[in-house]
């Protein structure tokens, strides 16, 4: 029981205290996207965070679009953000709603605000505005229409909705303090003109509200209890706090939010950033939100993730309050693990160099048995074709070996898996000296992979029998940006990776894989987790990408 209480994280404590001192009687979280692009593993993080701690107190989840800056949002993004937050695992239920539904409510917000002498309108421009706030040292000073009578502040107010009045000219600004020391409570603005239609509104508004008002006004509506947000939010809590109470009154909220702030997920060697991946996707560098190499959701699905494994991942990293970057090997990690018992295990060579077995008989094709995962006999077993004429992966082969080098070489023996021992005897090159076959025999006793006579070889190498080989399309992936090393160089152009697409075009893959599907993930065997690409592939073409490599240099702390 002990145990149970120290491993809770700092918000489920809070909670807790919450419920025991009977400030809220049950739990309801959000997940609050603005629909201006797709969700990331950020992202995955607030969506499994918010959910889990729903189900954990048996309370209720929202699924709520942000959609107060017309802008930026489009319908394509709401539907994305859908589709992962559902892949991912999440149900919401019937508890789907959108803050533009609420603009009539936080119109009436604004408009009590303005009744009390807590809001008003001021003409000052953006510019001016920044001026008169000060500074983090100096205090801000007063706009000079601070002080306008309630009636014209309400008359201006209703004229801004009206239509009257052009963007930029006027704002609604609420009446706090231009002394605070916390910058976000001088007078922050609360309403803009913009004659912008809205996605789903339409042309009914010219005039949108800003989101440190419109957010808790969101919150307080649906009744959360628990408004869980990044670090970044922490000096606006105070105006969180101050939108809802000092329009509570007016306004009657079922329930009196609570923020907590959180500490947002980065991940070593990756931008997680929206506005990042957006400009990749914008200026072509990758093939959309779902390119392989983002971490978009939805790219993490097409490049072969599990939602199981982002949820372990996402479990993994747990909740913090300081910012950090989490290893992208803990991700990496996550998803081997998963697919290592789930996966069929296939060859497929990807740089092919073809190795001929003289001894063995010319067009004859023997089928072996091969299992499709040692580790887990419910996959079953298969038979591979073999055959005189195969290929083998040019970097198993060495002229000139350097020591403790075990693969093929002159005179070397090794093991095909599940197949033969086979022996190299001969090689052939082209004019530049690049090895095109490799000859050798084989011990026919040894089927299998067998020894036959207790004689052993150090080395087993994976094939796949050329007259049935599958030719096919593999690609590799590297990351796009290490932003470690900073997102953008100094001419400010983004610090790209050259390699972080290798296509292999010419890869020899057993038969079976050319059914696979959209989605089919397999280990290829010495070469990683490969899926068949959503995007490329074509029924009978398919076109493979790697999920992850096998090597990990993560390791998983104790007690997981
Ligand atoms: P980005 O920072 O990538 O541009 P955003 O915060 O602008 O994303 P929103 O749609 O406004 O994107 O965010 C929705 C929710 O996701 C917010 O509550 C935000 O705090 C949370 N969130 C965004 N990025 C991360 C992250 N890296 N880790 C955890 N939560 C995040
Ligand atoms: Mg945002």
């Amino acid at each position: 029981m002990e145990k149970e209480v120290v491993s809770r994280n700092f918000i489920e404590q809070y909670i807790d205290q919450d419920l025991k001192e009977g400030v809220y009687t049950g739990v309801c979280t959000r997940f609050p996207p603005e629909p201006n692009g797709y969700l990331h593993i950020g992202h995955a993080k607030s969506i499994l965070l918010n959910y889990g701690l729903a189900k954990e107190y048996g309370g209720q989840f929202n699924l709520r679009f942000d959609d107060t800056n017309p802008a930026k949002e489009e319908t394509e993004f709401v539907e994305s953000i859908q589709r992962d937050i559902e892949w991912l695992g999440v149900d919401w239920k019937e508890h789907l709603y959108f803050a533009s539904d609420y603009f009539e409510q936080m119109y009436q917000a604004a408009e009590a605000l303005i009744k009390k002498g807590k809001a008003y309108v001021c003409d000052l421009s953006a510019e001016e505005i920044r001026e008169y706030r000060g500074t983090l040292k100096e205090p801000g000073k007063e706009s000079p229409y601070r002080n306008r009578s309630v009636e014209e502040n309400l008359d201006l107010f209703r004229r801004m909705r009206a239509g009257e009045f052009e963007d930029g000219s006027r704002v609604l600004r609420a009446k706090i303090d231009m002394a605070s020391p916390n910058i976000n409570m001088r007078d922050p603005v609360i309403y803009r003109i913009a004659h912008l239609s809205h996605q789903r509104q339409g042309d009914a508004w010219c005039i949108y509200p800003m989101y440190d008002f419109a957010h808790p006004i969101e919150d307080a509506i649906e009744g959360i209890t628990h408004s869980i947000c990044t670090l970044e939010f922490e000096d606006h809590r105070p105006l969180y706090d101050w939108s809802i109470r000092e329009t509570a009154d007016d306004m009657h909220y079922p329930s009196t939010p609570r923020q907590i702030e959180f500490a947002k997920l980065y991940l070593t060697n990756v931008v997680t950033g929206k506005r990042y991946i957006k400009k990749l996707v914008a200026d072509g560098v990758v093939d959309g939100w779902d390119d392989p190499r983002l971490v978009t959701i939805a790219a993490l699905k097409r490049r072969g993730y599990t939602p199981e494994s982002i949820q372990r991942f996402v479990e993994l990293c747990g909740v913090a309050k300081a910012n950090s970057s989490v290893d992208y090997a803990q991700l990496e990690f996550c998803i081997r693990d998963d697919l290592k018992l789930k996966a069929p295990r296939m060859m497929a060579v990807l740089d092919p160099v073809k190795l001929v077995i003289d001894n063995y008989p010319d067009g004859q094709v023997e089928y072996l048995d091969a299992p499709n995962n040692k580790d887990n006999e419910a996959l079953g077993s298969r038979k591979i074709p073999f055959a005189k004429e195969l290929y083998i992966e040019r970097e198993d082969f060495m002229e000139n070996p350097p020591r403790k080098y075990f693969r093929m070489y002159p005179g070397n023996e090794v093991r095909l898996m599940y197949a033969y021992f086979v022996k190299c005897t001969d090689i052939e090159k082209d004019a530049d000296g690049n090895v095109t076959v490799i000859h050798c025999t084989y011990d026919p006793a040894s089927r299998g992979g067998e020894s036959p006579d207790g004689r052993k070889v150090k080395g087993t190498i994976h094939w796949v029998a050329a007259p049935t080989a599958f030719e096919a399309e593999c690609r590799l992936y590297e990351n796009l940006i290490d932003e470690e090393k900073g997102v953008y160089n100094e001419d400010g152009s983004m610090n790209l990776n050259p390699d972080s697409l290798k296509i292999m075009e010419h890869c020899y893959l057993e038969p079976a894989l050319a059914d696979a599907k959209a989605y089919d993930t397999y280990q290829f065997v010495r070469n990683g987790f490969f899926n068949a690409d959503a995007k490329l592939s074509e029924p009978g073409r398919p076109v493979f990408g790697r999920v992850v490599s096998l090597k990990s240099s993560f390791k998983l702390p104790k007690g997981n």
